[in-house]
């Protein structure tokens, strides 16, 4: 059988995408190498925060506001609960790049946001130890998604709409050409006539071309003595950067503690391969997030209660890859997600079926576009890297052809 669109990588985008497109009444086959909502890629832990509030940039906007209403589509379909609205706040120097950035994004997309002075913020949110320049961005209706619970969801819903699924099914290789793909597992094979690539860490296993590295991160939980201080109804999700402090946390949703995360500027360990993040969390991992919360929430006890490894796909520039390359018009490539991609999960596998079954989206995807390598030098953002062993890469897919 020839299956109009093979999804390869069953995690929150190929999850994603499964579900749309067999809702949409594509023939679908999926491919996931372990267990579904498995914890060794970067959809684990529990929690993950959305927000619109979208400093990364204004071409975000449109992705998340897609990602709203499906994720909103998959709650109701499914009848899990996936979303708790906790507000979220942005915090740092008025003048610093992300709440400047926020402020930006927010008012370019309508999303309603209150800003708040060092005081306010003090008063509506005292577990916070803000210094006197800070400001915060709150958004009231950024909230929690629960990964695990939306990546279970949609292949529950993908399945129900007709989707073959394979569990612990490595695909090996890949064979594509104008007119369709050929996915191998060892010997065997299936054809489609698109593949969505949906990987993650493990890209360039299949593409090696595509200049995307991989980066360890950790989710680290804190507890402290008033435990509902920090809970979802009076603790929101925040990103901080200011002087010499940054991280970003996420209320205690679960019991399990309030999650919180280093920001940029702590080193993060490059990885030569996914599979190379098999080793036990260690004080690289915890100590700056026990950093940060000495100094931001002294509510907390600072020291690591819990911890799991994680880790992101990042592209050269730091932007997501979402397209279909010129040299290889039967695939859509998706990856580069870095620590801020699940928000957008739902909306990326959505996109990724409009381009697989139109050949093109509503959404403007050139930021987005794998092709960007091969064109342009690295915009010399964070992210992996510079591009150079990566500006031949189209080339060289081309070849494989
Ligand atoms: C600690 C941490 C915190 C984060 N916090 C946030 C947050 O608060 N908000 C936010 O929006 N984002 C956050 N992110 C980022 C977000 O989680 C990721 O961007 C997103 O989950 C990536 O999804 P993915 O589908 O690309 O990868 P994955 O979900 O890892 O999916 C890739 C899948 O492909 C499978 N696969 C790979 N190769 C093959 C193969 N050859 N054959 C078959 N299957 C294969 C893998 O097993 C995996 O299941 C965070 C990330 C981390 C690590």
């Amino acid at each position: 059988m020839r299956y109009d669109v093979a999804v390869l990588g069953l995690g929150a985008v190929g999850a994603s995408a499964a579900w749309r497109a067999a809702e949409r009444g594509c023939s679908v086959i999926g491919f996931e190498q372990f267990t579904p909502a498995h914890a060794r890629g970067s959809s684990h832990g529990g929690s993950r925060i959305f927000r619109k509030t979208l400093f990364e940039g204004i071409e975000y906007g449109a992705l998340v506001d897609r990602a709203e209403l499906l994720w909103g589509r998959l709650e109701r379909e499914s009848g899990a609960a996936l979303f708790r609205r906790t507000g979220g706040v942005c915090i740092g120097a008025e003048d610093g790049e992300l709440v400047r950035d926020a402020v930006r994004c927010a008012a370019a997309g309508g999303v309603e946001v209150e800003l708040l002075d060092a005081d306010a913020l003090a008063a509506q949110y005292p577990q916070f130890a803000v210094a006197a320049g800070d400001i915060g961005v709150l958004e009231p209706g950024a909230g929690v998604l629960d990964p695990e619970g939306c990546i279970r969801a949609a292949l529950e819903l993908a399945s129900v709409a007709g989707a073959d699924l394979r569990f612990e099914t490595t695909v090996t290789a890949l064979d594509h050409d104008d007119d369709g793909v050929r996915i191998w597992v060892g010997a065997e094979s299936f054809t489609a006539r698109r593949a969505i690539v949906a990987t993650g860490a493990w890209f360039t296993d299949l593409l090696p071309e595509l200049p995307l590295r991989v980066q360890r991160s950790a989710s680290v939980w804190f507890a402290g003595e008033d435990r509902s201080a920090f809970g979802p109804d009076r603790f929101p999700t925040f990103v901080w950067e200011s002087d010499g402090l940054d991280g970003w946390g996420i209320p205690d949703v679960d019991g399990r503690g309030v999650k919180v995360g280093a920001g940029p500027s702590a080193p993060k360990p490059w990885l030569d391969h996914a599979s190379a993040n098999d080793y036990p969390i260690g004080p690289a991992d915890t100590d700056p997030p026990e950093d940060f919360v000495r100094r931001a929430l002294p509510g907390l006890t600072p020291k690591a209660a819990a911890a799991v490894a994680c880790m992101n796909s990042k592209s050269p520039d730091g932007d997501f890859v979402i397209g279909t390359p010129r040299s290889a018009p039967s695939l859509v490539l998706t990856g580069g997600f870095s620590g801020h991609g699940f928000k957008h999960a739902s909306a990326v596998g959505d996109i990724a079926v409009d381009l697989a079954t139109d050949g093109t989206s509503e959404i403007a995807l050139t930021r987005f576009s794998p092709d960007r390598f091969s064109e342009a030098p690295s915009r010399g953002r964070a992210g992996a890297g510079g591009s150079t062993s990566a500006a031949d890469w189209l080339g060289r897919l081309r070849r494989r052809r």
